[in-house]
């Protein structure tokens, strides 16, 4: 396993104390930026040759779930690092606050129905974390409920695993400071202000609560077989890198191969 794939793992047991955690590396970082953006335009490439054979083979599924506070960059990630990768084996599924059908049924209705299947790798932007983070910060379900949930997520994800899944998480760790730049960004430019949702300052309001919520529902979550990485994400380019490195190396680890040729194959012409 490669060292970022180490570095950024959150070992299971263990809390992950995001306030020592590195949110900004230094300018020298992954050898710099512009050979941090060349090295992940290379594993973009690998990639892409790596979900062809995932899709190909046809046996194995991977879920990546991607959690963030807001503006901390799932959409950006998901752009850039798979990017140019075949649309026909890979989706995204978004998770929004819950519709009313969504609410009156249990938490894990809306997100096992989005479960890759054989062939398939599938990004969860937001997923069946929230129901554990802003939930519980809101205080949108009682606190005995949200402790179950946890129960719930391990059975879940090993449910997932064990029927062939690999399963990553990434939490995309920013900066107070970083989160306040993105959003006056957001706020200044009339390209972007419709990303800008006011609401998302009372979240800001309450950081102190979610980092807590965040370290609660990591440090209980993450096992080998389904764990969590986090990673430094003030600056886009070394977030793209580690991420990217990790998921190489984790697919690069599944002993994926080519289905047979049809027997015969050699003997076969193609007619006129
Ligand atoms: P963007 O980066 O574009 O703002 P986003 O993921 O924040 O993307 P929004 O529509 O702004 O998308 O926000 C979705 C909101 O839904 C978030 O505030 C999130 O916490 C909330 N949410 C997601 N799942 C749940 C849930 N199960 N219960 C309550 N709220 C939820
Ligand atoms: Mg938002």
């Amino acid at each position: 396993m490669g060292e970022n794939a180490n570095t950024f793992r959150v070992l299971p047991g263990v809390r992950p104390g995001l306030g020592d955690r590195v949110t900004r590396v230094g300018d020298d970082a992954g050898g710099g930026k512009d050979a941090a953006q060349e090295r992940s335009a290379d594993l973009n490439a690998r990639l892409e040759e790596l979900q062809e054979l995932l899709y190909a083979e046809g046996r194995q599924k991977v879920l990546i779930v991607f959690q963030a506070l807001d503006a901390g960059g799932k959409d950006g990630t998901i752009r850039r690092v798979f990017d140019g990768l075949n649309p026909q084996g890979v989706s995204v599924a978004s998770f929004k606050a819950p519709t009313d059908e969504e609410l009156a049924h249990d938490f894990l209705w809306r997100v096992h129905r989005h479960a890759p299947g054989a062939g398939h790798m599938t990004l969860f932007n937001r997923s069946h974390y929230e129901d554990v983070l802003v939930v519980k910060v809101e205080g949108l379900a009682p606190a005995d409920t949200v402790e179950r949930r946890y129960g719930h997520i391990a059975a879940f994800e090993q449910l997932l695993v064990d029927e062939g899944t690999t399963v990553l998480k990434f939490f995309l760790h920013i900066s107070r400071a970083e989160q306040k730049e993105r959003f006056q960004g957001r706020r200044d430019d009339p390209d972007r202000n419709w990303k800008f949702n006011p609401g998302d300052l009372d979240v800001r309001a309450r950081w102190d609560d979610y980092m807590d919520a965040y370290e609660e529902a990591i440090g209980r979550t993450s096992t080998a077989d389904a764990p969590w990485y986090v990673i430094p994400a003030d600056r886009k380019w070394y977030r793209d890198l580690v991420i990217s490195e990790i998921l190489v190396d984790a697919l690069e680890g599944l002993d994926m191969s080519y289905p047979p040729a049809p027997s015969g194959i050699d003997e076969i012409e193609i007619p006129d």
